[in-house]
Order: structure tokens, then C-alpha cells, then sequence
């Protein structure tokens, strides 16, 4: 069965030569580094709940290719079931880690890559569907972990990628050889890359017909010659060196170990090319990547909120204000937020539609919309999480504080409340809020997947505003000849 356990995970990551620096300094095993093993464990969760009964169905899916069971993580969507299971695992998994848990952004991007070979080559009579289905076939039977690298850094943001005065500033080809090409550039905020077996490098954003070296979509070992992992800073990272409960959440860290992608010339072999130059089909490829990512959040911050709430719930017990009929309604208004965006991800998996490859796609208004629902709803979540949990959020004494003989029983002392509770629940609990609530979680809740105004401008596009307006016409115009009018696709 192409299931890996978290171990063979683990142990097929000691085997790679990633390039990875953290705080400056190159790491030699990024599996044994302190501030990457939080990310890795988080990871290894998804392969072991993929070989637990209770989950079978919705952590793992019949292969379309080898009619294998594979992980959930590496299949395409084969119909609204898929995408509306797609939801619930990552419901799960925000359950059972707190945090995020990163193969979302690979799966999504090997899902764009199958639709838009096809696309390509229907349209220009390209061969790179059946070589992308080779490569899928092996990703799905070695069940690998796999980054999305779509985020340029971007330069100047009113110029497109030709007109910038670095070219590097978006990845792009600069050589073409007869077995494949040299990449170069970089792609900035990548979640899990530096604990990843490959990276699906896309280009993210439409281009210009003159602009075809940055039309580029290939997979790259992230071990391969070139590739340098850069992590990024994280609010209280060092915590992850210190141990104890600062962290917050100490097995699973906080959000996905972002980092830095270099590619300083990488060779890619052309069994690895899945787009070379086809600049009409970018911005296709750009907005099925996003549909299928922005729908995520509703399962994965879903997850993530059932937790945060739990630790809310029990802060309020431990401080005596549980009964309170106000401090239930704030409890209330938590549960409506979350509850709110995870409907409309499973909506927009109800209502997905067949594409021409024949894989599903989520409702594109629907999935928009939770993403943008998630930029709000994620930021008032953590408002009550701060309200009902209280100041000592923001200025408790840390673990050496406790661990010493001298002051430590005055910290524990002094932060008791409800008796009937050990104070290191109040503690423990209060550093995860801290900690799930801080700017890395919260801007990952903003910006991934596309700022908020990513998701305005499809809104906007999709809603049929004149056949909105048409309606409004008519049912005023008070006549009993109404007619129904029909929106466009995805209302
Ligand atoms: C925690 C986290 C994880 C992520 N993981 C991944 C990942 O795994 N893979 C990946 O590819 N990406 C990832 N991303 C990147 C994410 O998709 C981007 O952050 C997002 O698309 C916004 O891009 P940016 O950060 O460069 O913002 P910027 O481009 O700097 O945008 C800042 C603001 O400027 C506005 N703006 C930008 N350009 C224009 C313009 N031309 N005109 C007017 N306004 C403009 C934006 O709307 C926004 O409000 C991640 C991001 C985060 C925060």
C-alpha cells in the first residue's frame, strides 16, 4: 500500500541533502533542528492518521490512476465527495495538531498542475499531461510530501515581471538545454518546503505573451543542487529552543515553518516540466490553484479554531467566569464565526463542478468567500480569545520563572484562580491562546492563499451584478410577468 508511516517519513527526509539555514546558521539535519522538528512532527501526524480505521475514508482516497489507496494528500479531486472530504481532513487534522499542517499547499498545486497540462495540451497539442501523470503516479506511490512555491518576491508590485528592474525577482528560465532547463529566482513564505521531499514550482501570476521565461511549472527535489531553504522568524521562536510550555503548543508549533526558496540556477530535467513558455495558460493555472486553496481555510482554521475555543472554554472555568451568560455568548459568537466558514467550505465542495480534465473544482464564489470570511473571522475569533482569557496573556512570567526555587511558588501562587484547577492548566492553556493568536497565525489567516483583495476582485467578477441589477428591475417594476434569471456559473 503506498502509505508511508511517520517514521519512513521522517527517516526519507534524513536521506535528503537539503540545503536549510535557520537564524543565519546552515543546518546539517533539518530533521534533528529544534525549530524544524515542531513542523516535522506536525507532518508526520498526517501520515499516521491515514493508517488509522476511524479515518480511512477521509484520510485517504482510490487512486484515479492505479486504483491504489493513496493518501488524501496526493489525489485529485474526482468528484464533490473528494472536495467535501478534502474539508473534513483538514478539519481533523487542525483537531488533533492546533496548528497547520502544510501538505494543503502541494496538494493543491498537483490538482492545478493535472488541469492545466490537460488544458495545454488540448489547446497547443503538448505533451505534458501523460509526463505529468507519470510524475503523479510516483508521488503518489512513494506518498511524498510535497511544497507549493507560487509566491514571487514579487519587486516593484505595479510592474509586471519583464518590466521589473531585477529580473530574478520572479522565477524564471535562464537557459534552455536539450534535456531541461536552469531556473532562477525565488519563492518567498513557503510552508513546509525545508521539511519536504519535492517543491511544485508555479508561476503566480498571469503573464505577457513576451513573457514566457517565467512561464515555468516544474517539480524540484528539495535536495537538489541550487536550492537553498532560508527559515523564516517566527513571534517567539527561540521558545522552540527553550522547551518547557512557553511554546504554546509543544509537539506541533505554530503555523506551517515558513522559509525562504532560492533557486540559484536549478537544472530541471524535462521529465519534471510541466508548463515551458505557455504564458496564456498562467493566470488559468493562478486561479485553479487559488480555488482550490482558499476553500482550505474553512477546514484547516476550522480545526485550528476548535482548539483555540477548547482553551477558551477552559481558561473561562479556570477563572471562575464560565457561568456567566455574557462570557457564554462571547463563547457562542466564537462557535458562529468558525462554524460559519466551515458551512461554506463544505458548500463550495457541494457544489463543485466537473472540469475538462474530469477532475472536480470547488464553487469559486463559495471558496472565496470562506478566504475572505477567514481574513475577518480568524482576527475576531482571537479578539474573544483575548477578551475571555485576560491580560496574563500578555504578561505572565516564563517557565524559569517557575522552575525557580526562589520565586517560583509566588508566579504559581499569584496566577491561581479557580482552585479546583491546577495552575499550570491556566498556564499551559494561556500560552497557547498567546501563541495560536500571535501575528504569525493571524497574518497567515490574511495573506495565504492571496491577500484579501485577491478574493474581492474574483467576488466582484463572479457575482453578476447586471443580472442582479435585471432582477432588481423587474420585481420592482411590480408587472406579474416575472421571469427568473439566471447568474453565472457558481451562484
Ligand atoms: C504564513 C504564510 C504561509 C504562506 N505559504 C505559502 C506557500 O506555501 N506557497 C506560496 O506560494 N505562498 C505562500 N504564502 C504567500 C501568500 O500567498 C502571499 O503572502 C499572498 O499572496 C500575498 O502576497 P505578498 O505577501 O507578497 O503581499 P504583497 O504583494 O506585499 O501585498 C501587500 C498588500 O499590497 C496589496 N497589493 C499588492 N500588489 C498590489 C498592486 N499591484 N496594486 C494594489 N495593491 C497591491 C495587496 O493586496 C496587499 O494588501 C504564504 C503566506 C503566509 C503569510
Amino acid at each position: 500500500m503506498a502509505l508511508k508511516t511517520p517514521e519512513q517519513y521522517v527517516d526519507s527526509l534524513r536521506q535528503l541533502k537539503i540545503c536549510a539555514y535557520v537564524a543565519g546558521e546552515r543546518v546539517h539535519s533539518v530533521v534533528d533542528h529544534p525549530a524544524i522538528a515542531p513542523h516535522i512532527n506536525t507532518v508526520a501526524k498526517t501520515y499516521e492518521l491515514a493508517h488509522q480505521a476511524e479515518h480511512r475514508e477521509v484520510m485517504t482516497a482510490i487512486s484515479h490512476l492505479s486504483g491504489e489507496r493513496v493518501h488524501r494528500y496526493t489525489h485529485i479531486f474526482q468528484n464533490t465527495d473528494d472536495l467535501v472530504k478534502k474539508i473534513q481532513m483538514l478539519r481533523l487534522l487542525g483537531q488533533t495538531t492546533g496548528t497547520c499542517f502544510q501538505r494543503c499547499v502541494g496538494l493543491d498545486a498537483l490538482n492545478a498542475l493535472y488541469a492545466t497540462s490537460f488544458e495545454i495540451d488540448q489547446g497547443e497539442g503538448t505533451g505534458y499531461h501523460p509526463r505529468f501523470c507519470d510524475y503523479l503516479l510516483r508521488v503518489q506511490r512513494e506518498d511524498l510530501m510535497l511544497a507549493g512555491a507560487m509566491t514571487d518576491p514579487k519587486g516593484h508590485r505595479a510592474k509586471k515581471p519583464s518590466e521589473q528592474a531585477d529580473p530574478d525577482q520572479f522565477v524564471h528560465v535562464v537557459e534552455r538545454r536539450p534535456d531541461g532547463v536552469v531556473i532562477r529566482g525565488a519563492k518567498l513564505h513557503n510552508t513546509g518546503g525545508i521539511n519536504s521531499h519535492e517543491i511544485l514550482v508555479l508561476p503566480g501570476t498571469g503573464l505577457a505573451a513576451g513573457e514566457k521565461d517565467y512561464a515555468i511549472a516544474c517539480a524540484v527535489p528539495a535536495g537538489a543542487p541550487g536550492v537553498i531553504f532560508i527559515f523564516g522568524r517566527q513571534s517567539n521562536d527561540t521558545r522552540k529552543l527553550e522547551g518547557g510550555c512557553d511554546i504554546g503548543n509543544p509537539r506541533f508549533g505554530v503555523v506551517g515553518g515558513e522559509a525562504m526558496v532560492v533557486f540559484d540556477n536549478v537544472f530541471v530535467p524535462n521529465e519534471h516540466i510541466f508548463m515551458n513558455g505557455e504564458t496564456q495558460y498562467c493566470g488559468g493555472l493562478v486561479n485553479y490553484f487559488a480555488t482550490w486553496h482558499r476553500a482550505n481555510y474553512g477546514g484547516c482554521k476550522g480545526g485550528n479554531a476548535d482548539v483555540l475555543i477548547g482553551a477558551t472554554a477552559k481558561m473561562t472555568r479556570i477563572l471562575g467566569t464560565d457561568r456567566n451568560a455574557v462570557v457564554r455568548d462571547k463563547l457562542t459568537e466564537m462557535i458562529h464565526m468558525n462554524e460559519t466558514t466551515y458551512a461554506s467550505a463544505i458548500g463550495a465542495g457541494a457544489m463543485g463542478y466537473r472540469l475538462a480534465c474530469g477532475s472536480y473544482m470547488f464553487d469559486p464564489m463559495m471558496s472565496n468567500t470562506v478566504k475572505q470570511n477567514i481574513t475577518r473571522n480568524v482576527y475576531q475569533i482571537s479578539r474573544l480569545a483575548h477578551d475571555l482569557a485576560g491580560g496574563f496573556l500578555a504578561t505572565m512570567p516564563d517557565q524559569k520563572a517557575l522552575e525557580n526555587p526562589e520565586i517560583g511558588a509566588y508566579v504559581k501562587k499569584y496566577h491561581t484562580a479557580n482552585p479546583d484547577y491546577d495552575v499550570m492548566e491556566r498556564i499551559r492553556m494561556g500560552r497557547y491562546i498567546e501563541n495560536m493568536t500571535s501575528v504569525t497565525s493571524m497574518v497567515e489567516s490574511m495573506h495565504g492563499a492571496g491577500s484579501p483583495q485577491a478574493q474581492r476582485i474574483v467576488m466582484l467578477g463572479l457575482a453578476g451584478i447586471e443580472a442582479k441589477i435585471k432582477m432588481a428591475e423587474q420585481v420592482i417594476s411590480g408587472t406579474d410577468d416575472v421571469k427568473g434569471i439566471a447568474l453565472p456559473k457558481s451562484n
